[in-house]
């Protein structure tokens, strides 16, 4: 793409639109996200019905989820900004925290708007203008945030929707000269495109990326409650969560009594069209996700994992749409395809261990880093192995998602973090007066 094709990063570009907004006060910037979040409360029921259709998770899951975080992500930033210390005194310097410029943004499809909010939100509260490109496969909400944004009054320029496919409009933006940060939500390989790219002109990158997170049951776990909680965990938008616990570690004595529960907790997840009210789990976004999910399970079974229910065919009744049955291998081991690469559906992996030391190890050794979970009928045993864990972020006993907490992941799983206060400094520039 052209330059000129770019237009709107241009317009985000240019000086006189990101001077004026970096130099808005805190408090003027505030109130247009208020007014963003009131934007988004207002249309909650327009917004799960559009993700419902087009990422096909159940509709009231989508409300509470998929439309719901971004009202709660939205406001906390508001009130993050307000309270945040933008001048810090450290000797005979002050210390400030400038904007660091114009953000291209760069995100995925299975949580649009949430991935687009995390983003959007902090980049305009540190006082950045913004260049938004989503998902291709999910990109309806993000023209929702573009009325709200236009409602709100925003001053032209501050706000920019591109759309398009990554490597045309995705790469446009990685190396665009006028924009000086990068943040990218998706899997790793676009991900460490989008940094070669960003690095020729020296751009600030965060990226959010994919994972392959452990679940690690200690032998001292109420088991029904963790397997059963982990299966859920699996499985919700149908599988489609970057931070799903895919791999189940257990106790090798347990894994039989593991199996029976996580099996008929599956069972329990009713597949179905996302807008009927007892469906539990919806079709995959795509007939190509569809497939490689499938390829996925095929890949399993040929490799000698232990198929205890699902599989790859269609499930019954559902031959029309992309769905896949919730699937559960037993008898994963852990370099097995299914136990390493990152699958994006209904796919969970039991990996039985001996030890504590070899479940941490095991948990550890993945490329990934996002996230984890760690069960023990004993808390403090439950967190020092939760401390042990090589990931951004660890669900002890079930402990429940916190979006003030930082978010983001180690190794390959990503670069920076988001959310909360922390998703605010991504956006900003560190500068010292010595006086
Ligand atoms: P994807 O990488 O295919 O696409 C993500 C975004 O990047 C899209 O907007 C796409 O157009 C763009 N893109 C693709 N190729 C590009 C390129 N060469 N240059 C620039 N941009 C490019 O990912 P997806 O299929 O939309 O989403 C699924 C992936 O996202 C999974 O791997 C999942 O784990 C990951 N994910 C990570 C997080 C996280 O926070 N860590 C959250 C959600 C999803």
């Amino acid at each position: 793409m052209t330059e000129t094709g770019l237009r709107p990063a241009a317009t985000a570009a240019v000086p006189e639109h990101h001077e004026a907004w970096s130099q808005t006060s805190v408090e003027e910037r505030a109130q247009y996200l208020d007014k963003i979040n009131q934007g988004l409360a207002a249309r909650i029921d327009r917004i799960a019905n559009l993700i419902a259709a087009e990422v096909g998770m159940p509709l009231g899951m989508a409300t509470a989820i998929q439309a719901g975080l971004p009202v709660m992500t939205s406001g906390q930033m508001a009130q993050i900004v307000r309270e945040f210390p933008f001048e810090e005194q450290v000797g005979n310097s002050v210390v400030v925290r400038d904007p660091v410029g114009v953000v291209g943004c760069i995100t995925p499809w299975n949580y649009p708007l949430h991935q687009v909010v995390n983003k959007v939100a902090p980049a305009l509260a540190a006082g950045c203008t913004v260049v938004l490109k989503p998902s291709e496969v999910a990109p309806f909400t993000a023209f929702v945030l573009a009325e709200i944004v236009d409602e709100a009054g925003l001053p032209a320029g501050v706000f920019n929707l591109v759309t398009g496919v990554g490597p045309v409009v995705g790469e446009a933006i990685a190396t665009h000269p006028g924009i000086d940060a990068v943040s990218f939500t998706g899997s790793t390989r676009a991900g460490k495109r989008v940094a070669e790219l960003a690095a020729r002109t020296v751009k600030r990158v965060t990226l959010e990326m994919g994972g392959k997170s452990p679940n690690v049951i200690l032998d001292d776990a109420d088991l029904e409650k963790a397997v059963r909680s982990g299966v859920n965990n699996a499985f919700l938008n149908s599988g489609q969560t970057c931070t799903a616990l895919t791999r189940m570690l257990v106790p090798r004595d347990k894994q039989d009594e593991a199996i029976g529960f996580a099996v008929d907790q599956a069972a329990k997840l009713t597949l179905g069209d996302p807008f009927d009210e007892s469906s539990r789990l919806g079709p995959l976004v795509s007939d190509v996700q569809r497939d490689r999910v499938r390829g996925y399970i095929r890949k399993g079974v040929e490799e000698g994992a232990r198929l205890v229910t699902g599989g790859a065919d269609a499930p019954a009744g559902l031959d029309r749409g992309y769905y896949v049955q919730p699937t559960i291998f037993a008898d994963v081991r852990p370099d097995m395809t299914i136990a390493q690469e990152e699958i994006f559906g209904p796919v969970l992996s039991i990996i039985p261990y001996d030890t504590e030391d070899e479940a941490v190890r095991i948990a550890n050794d993945t490329m990934y880093g996002l996230a984890g979970g760690v069960w023990s009928g004993d808390a403090a045993r439950a967190e020092r192995v939760a401390r042990q864990l090589r990931t951004g972020q660890v669900e002890v006993n079930g402990g429940r998602f916190n979006p003030m907490a930082p978010f983001g992941g180690f190794k390959q799983s990503g670069v920076g973090r988001e959310l909360g206060r922390y998703g605010l400094e991504e956006f900003l520039e560190t500068k010292s007066l010595q006086r």
